[in-house]
């Protein structure tokens, strides 16, 4: 049997339905003797036993997706979307208690979380109305004896595999485009937050979804999932949102049967500060870009480039307000940043600091993790730092801030394109002709102008170079689970 603790259960207002949830989260689920624990990264305390499933489960998971596919996406779009709806309510419905098992299992402050709530559930908002929306085309044809005309369906199953880091919001950014376009899917969560995504699939089926339509898979490593998913010919695609490493090997795995991808990998966003920028709205947004999530975000700003005549006055500002910022357990109220995700995150982090302390850069805060135990580091600011060192090349993942001095406003755009990432970039400027300039110029698939935050449902999120193919979110997130058929008519 599952077992669910009671480090868990304290945290909820309905313990029986999550009780509820982890068995009525797939068919497969109870089957075979392996299990594996997930525990709250602020406490260390055990909240779950999950069954850790292999191939052969995956495989006969498959098999389920592929057989409800011709029913789901025979029904009309119309019944697609009132299903999509009903599981939207639910989860607002359930919003407190969603939130809880996130901040539980993935550290993350409550308020965070139930925000990260909410922007899942505009997902399925969107996609609930977008599924009335996929159109066709006609094409004048070169004679009148035939007609030409371009219809859109479903792709098939779909392989969806997430990330740790905005468990709830990642699950429904790929489900809810999948089905409202007629896809069946079979999703592999990441294995240190499973217990989100499972609630909100019991959601999901009392939101009426038809047997086999949404699939779950519980494992504790993502190597043989992804190995059947990308290898069995029943899926139709793979959504993957991760790291660009494993993004090249689900690529490879993918190859040999030319299998659809898109991926939202990694990043390595520049955020610039120009010398006519309002810098109260700078220090504004780079505490939002940065730490949003303790840095734990694909669209963390990584590398903070600011002009030299503004250098000090932005630093001192941003350093103060970094100084404020608590760090802690997610359910106590007054935190901003909860732990990071493992040990194997806070060595990185450190190695970062240390590296970069060691080439001559200056800590400005913090720098130090909290405590002997656990995985809390305090939110750092560090000066004197050049682009070589291993904090700006690489992805931190982590509450640190490295701040960059500039004097070419050209040359900074050049330096903040020399990566092979293409996620997110920043800037803050108020001339309108550089604004445009710097826009146009910024080799990444999303550009936040005077603004921290940009991650909405209406607008396509996604990455160009290693950060990624194709998008999600918008009218173009669904375009990825349709494929395009040509009809020519003739004899007319
Ligand atoms: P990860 O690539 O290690 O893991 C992501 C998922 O892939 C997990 O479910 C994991 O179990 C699975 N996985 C791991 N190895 C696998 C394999 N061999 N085959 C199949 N699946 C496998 O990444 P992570 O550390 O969980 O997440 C952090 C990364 O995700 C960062 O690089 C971050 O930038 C990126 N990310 C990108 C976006 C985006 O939208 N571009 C959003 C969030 C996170």
């Amino acid at each position: 049997m599952l077992t669910i603790t009671d480090a868990l259960k304290k945290h909820l207002k309905n313990p029986e339905l999550f009780a509820q949830l982890v068995t009525l989260a797939g068919p497969d689920a109870g089957e075979g003797s392996k299990r594996f624990a997930v525990h709250n990264p602020s406490t260390g305390d055990l909240l779950a036993h999950l069954p850790d499933m292999g191939a052969g489960e995956t495989a006969a998971t498959i098999n389920r997706a592929y057989a409800a596919q011709e029913l789901w996406a025979g029904l009309t779009a119309r019944a697609r979307s009132e299903i999509l709806w009903e599981w939207h309510r639910l989860i607002l419905e359930h919003g407190d208690d969603l939130a809880a098992i996130l901040t539980a299992e993935m550290g993350k402050p409550f308020v965070e979380a139930k925000s990260e709530i909410t922007h899942a559930a505009a997902y399925l908002q969107w996609y609930a109305e977008e599924a009335n929306r996929i159109y066709g085309e006609t094409i004048s044809a070169p004679s009148n004896d035939r007609r030409m005309l371009v219809i859109k369906q479903p792709i098939g199953v779909v392989g969806a595999i997430t990330p740790w880091n905005f468990p709830a919001s990642m699950v429904a950014r790929k489900i809810s485009p999948a089905l409202a376009a007629g896809c069946t899917v079979v999703l592999k969560p990441a294995e240190q937050t499973p217990l989100v995504a499972g609630a909100m699939f019991v959601l999901a089926q009392k939101a009426g979804f038809p047997d086999g339509v949404l699939n779950l898979i519980y494992a504790s490593e993502g190597d043989a999932v992804g190995r059947e998913l990308c290898t069995n010919p029943k899926v139709r695609k793979i959504s993957f949102t991760g790291s660009t490493e494993v993004g090249r090997l689900l690529m490879r795995q993918c190859s040999d049967q030319i299998k659809k991808v898109s991926f939202e990998l990694g990043g390595n966003a520049p955020f610039i500060v120009f010398d006519d920028a309002d810098i109260n709205a700078a220090v504004d947004g780079a505490i939002q870009a940065k730490f949003r999530n303790g840095g734990q975000t694909c669209v963390s700003a990584n590398r903070i480039y600011v002009q030299s005549s503004v250098h000090d006055q932005f630093s001192e500002k941003f350093t103060d307000r970094v100084r404020h910022l608590h760090v802690g357990d997610g359910f106590d109220p007054d935190v901003a940043i909860g732990p990071l995700i493992d040990t194997q995150a806070l060595a990185k982090i450190e190695a970062h600091v240390d590296d970069a302390v060691g080439k001559g850069a200056a800590i400005r805060c913090g720098g130090r993790r909290v405590g002997d135990s656990g995985t809390f580091f305090q939110p750092t600011v560090i000066t004197n730092v050049v682009s070589t060192m291993r904090l700006a090349q690489e992805e931190t993942f982590g509450p640190l801030a490295p701040i960059i001095c500039f004097d070419d406003p050209d040359q900074v755009v050049r330096e903040a394109n020399d990566t092979i990432y293409g996620l997110a970039a920043y800037f803050y400027a108020s001339n309108l002709k550089r604004v445009w300039k710097v826009a146009e110029a910024l080799e990444y698939g999303m550009v936040g102008i005077n603004t921290g935050r940009m991650s909405s449902e209406a607008a396509p999120f996604g990455g160009i170079k290693q950060s990624g193919i194709g998008r999600e979110g918008s009218r173009h997130g669904l375009e990825d689970y349709l494929e395009m058929k040509y009809l020519c008519m003739g004899g007319l």
